[in-house]
């Protein structure tokens, strides 16, 4: 029976519970009179319900979904204003025992060379990293007890935060390894990770145990109950996702919704960002997975639907998608984005290794490295940040929600992303670049909604950092 506070996957991702709210869409996307009352509400920036938002993404009335894109940007635009975070994800394994039949690292793929850094590679890694500006990663890694287990992901993080390569420093490590217990994500926040990301992958636990046929991924409840237990052991910021195309996007919408829903209900806290990947080829995939893959179109609606419906959280792309998308989605909703990405394990080190392409998790369509991503983001209006503020200073959790549902983040997030891109222009940008962006941060500075003495300390600390000081943040 579907019940939000239950600690049963099968309660809070009730499968009927989905249905009939995917019904209830169907039946009255075209009511024009509930399409606007949601919308009226939707405007009011407190979020929808996962009915509600399932209204919207079912609605098929042009002139509505043209306002359903502009609120979705208007929202944004309140909650986050035109700071853009960037990140980079690092692969510290492709070693698996689990059989996700979309994934090329899947135990049973025997042409992929497996590969495992060894905490002097990851060192290389990082410095490769730090050299082109990066300061948050999203660590990744393969579930395999014996080859990757918790105290070689404990002892890589420590590995990543104790490097100093210049004037580089990786700030922010988030977390994406398998479903685990409590006392182990206690560990994890012992280590001082900022996010633990879980992808859902799908949340129909029919199609989930078909795609996952082997390992202990194959249980739905322990991995969909994962954030659950994250939280009980202490981590205060969560991020989900589903790889849309492994199940009809509606579905995976109306439970997505749901989940967080569950996590406000239970821990008072929704989740701290939502990723959208969508399904990509790759090496020895079986191509049944991709049944259900979604058309840019119905990915923006996705995205400007996510948007609107819970609008404290932040929302992240990667680089699987092309410029092109990424450059309509981001005006949609999404506030995180990676760059110059590799995702094979050692790539930012030795990119002319061959098995560089070899290990590769998934193709990456956007293929700029990180000054040309910084650059075009500045063309597009964006500020590009390296902020990383949040964690360190405490803002976390339910305090982070209760600043970020007042609208009020953006006026720590705007002085810290032109404090942090300053840092990034004197250090690693390109000539081009460093114009475009040195013009960007004198237009962008008087600009700030803070306080009179955020203003003059921004003012202060951009001085500051082109006189060689570094790592200032509100
Ligand atoms: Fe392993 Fe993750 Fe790939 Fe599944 S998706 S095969 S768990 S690396
Ligand atoms: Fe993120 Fe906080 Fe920095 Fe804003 S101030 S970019 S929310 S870390």
């Amino acid at each position: 029976m579907y019940d939000v506070n239950s600690t049963s996957a099968d309660d809070f991702i009730n499968n009927e519970e989905v249905l009939a709210t995917l019904e209830y869409a169907n039946a009255n996307k075209n009511n024009i009179e509930l399409v606007d009352k949601i919308l009226e509400k939707a405007k009011l920036g407190n979020g929808l319900t996962h009915r509600e938002a399932s209204v919207l993404l079912a609605c098929d009335i042009e002139e509505k979904n043209e306002e359903i894109y502009s609120l979705a940007k208007k929202i944004k635009q309140e909650y986050y204003g035109n700071r853009i975070v960037l990140f980079a994800p690092l692969y510290l394994s492709n070693y698996c025992v689990n059989g996700c039949v979309y994934c090329p690292y899947h135990a049973k793929n025997t042409h992929i060379p497996r590969k495992k850094m060894t905490q002097e590679e990851i060192k290389e890694e990082v410095i490769a990293l730090q050299d082109i500006g990066h300061k948050r990663l999203a660590l990744e890694t393969g579930e395999d007890p014996v080859n990757n287990p918790i105290e070689y992901v404990l002892e890589s993080i420590k590995t990543i935060y104790s490097i100093n390569h210049k004037n580089g420093a990786i700030r922010r490590v988030n977390v994406n390894i398998a479903a685990t217990t409590v006392e182990n994500y206690r560990k994890l926040k012992e280590a001082g990770i900022g996010t633990y990301i879980l992808f859902q992958e799908t949340y129909n636990k029919e199609r989930y145990e078909r795609l996952h046929p082997t390992g202990p991924k194959h249980n739905y409840n322990y991995h969909t109950e994962a954030m659950d237990r994250a939280m009980e052991g202490g981590i205060d910021d969560v991020g989900m996702g589903v790889l849309f195309g492994l199940s009809t996007y509606k579905y995976e919408f109306a439970a997505l919704l749901m989940h967080a829903e569950h996590l406000e209900a239970r821990f008072g806290v929704g989740p701290h960002t939502i990723s959208v990947p969508r399904i990509r080829r790759a090496d020895d995939i079986d191509p049944s997975a991709f049944e259900n893959g979604i058309d840019d179109e119905t990915f923006a609606k996705i995205v400007a639907c996510i948007r609107i419906s819970v609008p404290y959280t932040g929302m992240i792309i990667s680089t699987r998608e092309s410029k092109k998308c990424r450059e309509r989605v981001l005006e949609l909703g999404v506030s995180q984005i990676s760059g110059g990405s590799k995702t094979s394990v050692g790539g930012y080190a030795h990119p002319e290794d061959e098995s560089e392409e070899e290990t590769a998790q998934f193709d990456v369509e956007d293929r700029r490295t990180l000054d040309e991503v910084i650059r075009w983001l500045m063309e597009l209006g964006y500020v590009p940040s390296f902020c990383t503020a949040c964690y360190r200073a405490g803002r976390v959790g339910d305090k982070f929600m209760e600043i970020c549902k007042d609208k009020q983040i953006h006026n720590f997030c705007h002085p810290n992303a032109l404090i942090t891109l300053k840092e990034f222009l004197e250090d690693y940008a390109s000539e081009e670049t460093k114009k475009v962006g040195e013009a960007l941060i004198a237009k962008e500075l008087p600009q700030l909604e803070s306080s009179d003495v955020v203003k003059v300390k921004t003012a202060e600390y951009l001085q500051k950092i082109e006189q060689g000081e570094r790592d200032f943040r509100f």
